[in-house]
């Protein structure tokens, strides 16, 4: 693998740019090497600067399930773009996407587009106080929900690899109203209720964890959760930015028998433009201004651009549920697979998986439920494993505790090509 012109570029971008790169993960820090500049995407590969070629398991950090350069979002950007980049004024664009969303997916009766996974979150956190009058939220140790500052406590991945305690230029003020429970722990979420269940405004919960490695949370931790907001006046809210549209068109809120009062959206529905949404009950939405007093803007939100790749990314996804079945079948062989050859060779492995995205964690012991199972991983195992990918041309995301996501331009083939790689693996 020939990296000269990358190398190259990079070492110009980090004369301009922090450490040469928009978003910390992206440097490849503990990994060894300096990444590999990508120039261009086509389905299920990437290719770099130097003309390597690599199939791609991490498309964008999710948004790509479509695989790159799909045709239908491509177009619906080139066909907007000749008539409008930016208002920022109302968009018969912004209202099919509204509505498709509402309609399509559930208990969202009304719902509010933002610019980024960050700001669907805080926003959504920001809505919770105002609707309730409280100030505490519980996240989970080891849940990431952006770079905001009240969740740079305990936040997963970008974090946690870099080995930061959370962040330099947190104030301990404004993370004083944020308590952290442990993750499938109704022992933890009992205990913080009852000390301090009269000033919470709500729990924020990605339901498939994805920035520990891919954690799935329990039904019965999920509605007991449900039932001590419930009890004490807290409103539950989603973190579906990873796995809205990915673990199924409508996202986790699927697979738990639960009822989410906000949920949070953002990269796949942007179809690969920055792009985050928040919805709900009419009656807690209706507290944003202009309607109600909790205030929230953005000059660039519902940008009729990003409106017409997101209403493309969306529409096909929901329009074809076979891309779902297409997704879990090579997710299982992926997993199956790897399983299988990890076990001849002796490798301590275990996979947690869920549908389109699945996290391989180098641990001995028998299932990862939370963060602190997660961080008894090998690390240096997995950069090994990493470099080892990457040097043949397979692209998973640099840290043990990110997921792999399968687009639909994924082939057998290309979990064929990965099972081989892996076969000679020497760990
Ligand atoms: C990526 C992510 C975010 C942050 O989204 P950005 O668009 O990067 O701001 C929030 N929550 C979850 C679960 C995420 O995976």
């Amino acid at each position: 693998m020939n990296l000269e012109k990358s190398n190259q570029i990079f070492k110009e971008s980090e004369k301009y740019i922090p450490g040469g790169v928009n978003s910390p993960v992206r440097a490849l820090k503990d990994m060894g090497i300096t990444p590999p500049v990508i120039k261009s995407g086509n389905g299920a590969t990437i290719t770099d600067e130097d003309g390597n070629t690599y199939i791609d398991f991490i498309g964008a950090w999710g948004p790509m399930i479509l695989g790159h350069n799909d045709e239908d979002i491509v177009n619906s950007i080139k066909t907007c773009c000749s008539e409008s980049i930016a208002f920022g004024a109302p968009t018969n664009l912004e209202l099919k996407l509204a509505k498709h969303l509402c309609e399509t997916l559930d208990n969202i009766d009304l719902i509010r587009m933002v610019n980024s996974g960050t700001e669907a979150t805080m926003s959504a956190v920001k809505l919770a106080r105002g609707y309730t009058g409280k100030n505490k939220i519980i996240k989970f140790a080891g849940c990431y929900h952006g770079h905001f500052d009240g969740f740079l406590v305990s936040a997963g991945s970008g974090v946690m690899t870099e080995g930061i305690p959370g962040s330099a230029g947190v104030p301990q003020e404004s993370i004083k109203n944020t308590l952290i429970a442990n993750y499938n722990s109704i022992e933890s979420i009992t205990e913080i209720f009852k000390k301090y269940g009269h000033d919470i405004a709500g729990v924020i919960i990605e339901p498939v964890a994805g920035n520990m490695g891919v954690i799935k949370a329990s039904n019965e931790f999920m509605k007991k959760l449900e039932s001590l907001c419930r009890e004490y006046g807290a409103l539950l809210i989603f973190d579906e930015v990873m796995c809205g549209f990915r673990v199924a068109y409508k996202g986790a809120q699927t697979l738990f028998d639960v009822t989410p009062d906000i949920v949070c959206y953002a990269k796949i529905m942007g179809g690969g433009l920055p792009c985050g949404a928040y919805g709900g009950k009419r009656e807690i939405m209706e507290k944003l201004s202009p309607v109600g007093p909790v205030y929230q803007a953005g000059t660039m939100s519902g940008n009729p651009v990003v409106m017409a790749a997101g209403l493309s990314a969306v529409t096909k996804l929901y329009n074809h549920p076979e891309y779902y079945t297409h997704l879990e079948r090579l997710g299982s062989k992926l997993e199956n697979g790897m399983l299988k050859i990890a076990k001849e060779k002796g490798i301590p492995m275990t996979i947690n998986r869920c549908g389109a995205m699945m996290t391989i964690f180098f641990t001995d012991i028998a299932q990862v439920t939370n963060y602190d199972d997660a961080k008894t991983c090998d690390t240096k195992l997995f950069s090994k494993l990493y470099l080892h990918l990457l040097k043949n041309g397979i692209y998973i995301a640099p840290s043990q505790f990110e997921a792999l996501f399968l687009s639909v331009k994924h082939t057998d083939e290309h979990i064929d090509k990965f099972l081989d790689v892996f076969k000679n693996f020497e760990f």
